[in-house]
């Protein structure tokens, strides 16, 4: 997961004060209002610094948040408010804060202040968050969660190991067929899934195959398209193994075009990728179509 920066209460009083600091006072005294939920303690921290507090936002002299993620939220009060908009930590502009999972004080844990994602989905789609079944759902979540998108924490440098010995010889077609593909697509978080076929013609050296079931499922293991995970396996092994050429065929079938929306039950998404010789040879293309058909 994302690197976790855990601020202490001293660093939040530091910052609350900066925050204060900051905030251009024409009217005394100053009505804050805490966007829900983060900038909320905010909101009531900034009292300590002579501000009050209000529950509507039309009324207030300035909004407050946390943090400042994409710059949404912020657009959003503007938009509809025209009130000045302060955050406390600015992923925007705080190179520091880029990409990284800030847990306050007031959440207990990193684990504690994730799984206020999963509640959060459970409430908005209806759902009772105390019901039994329910009760250790977020912590599995996150746990899935964790595991469907570890390949962004793997390189192919990792998986791929080349070997020299023995390869200088071997220049037929290698094809490593039906390699199982589970991934989600970054669109709807929706699972797709499928097979993969993954051949290449070696110049001098050859990978274990193996090492490319698990370059598949190192990139399978992150937010995808179907055309970008057929890409990204052909290039990782094009340049690793610097092949005479490589091809890759994947077939999937996409859960959130089939459970909803355009419907089309049972039908799979046929994506190809061909470098080198398999690119540039029609007879190198053929056998490989040919051996994974
Ligand atoms: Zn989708």
């Amino acid at each position: 997961m994302a690197e976790v920066i855990k601020l202490s209460n001293t660093a939040i009083d530091f910052k609350v004060k900066n925050l204060a600091d900051r905030i251009d006072r024409h009217s005394s005294p100053m009505l804050v209002y805490g966007v829900p939920r983060g900038g909320i303690p905010i909101a009531y921290l900034l009292k300590a610094h002579g501000f009050e507090v209000t529950d509507l936002p039309s009324q207030a002299d300035i909004i407050v948040d946390d943090l400042i993620d994409s710059g949404d939220t912020q657009k959003h009060y503007v938009g509809l408010y025209g009130k000045p908009f302060y955050a406390l930590l600015d992923k925007q502009t705080e190179a520091i804060y880029k990409d990284k999972w800030i847990v306050f004080p007031w959440e207990a844990s990193e684990e504690k202040s994730a799984e206020d994602i999963p509640i959060r989905l459970l409430q908005y789609i209806g759902e009772d968050i105390t019901r039994g079944g329910l009760k250790e759902t977020p912590k599995r979540f996150l746990k899935a969660w964790k595991d469907w998108t570890k390949g962004y924490f793997q390189k192919p440098e990792d998986v791929l190991k080349v070997f020299e010995d023995g390869a200088e010889n071997y220049d037929e077609m290698i094809v490593v067929s039906d390699i199982p593909v589970y991934s989600h697509c970054e669109h709807h978080l929706a699972p797709f899934f499928g097979t993969a076929q993954v051949a290449y013609i070696p110049d001098k050296k050859i990978v274990g195959l193996s090492k490319i079931v698990r370059l598949v499922e190192m990139f399978a293991k992150r937010l995808q398209v179907q055309e970008r995970l057929t890409s990204q396996i052909a290039d990782a092994l094009q340049n690793s193994l610097k092949p005479q050429g490589v091809g890759v065929l994947i077939k999937c079938r996409h859960l959130c075009m089939e459970s909803r929306g355009i419907e089309c039950m049972g039908a799979c998404t046929t994506t190809s990728a061909l470098r080198g010789v398999f690119m540039d040879k029609t007879e190198v293309r053929n056998e490989f179509l040919r051996l994974v058909k």
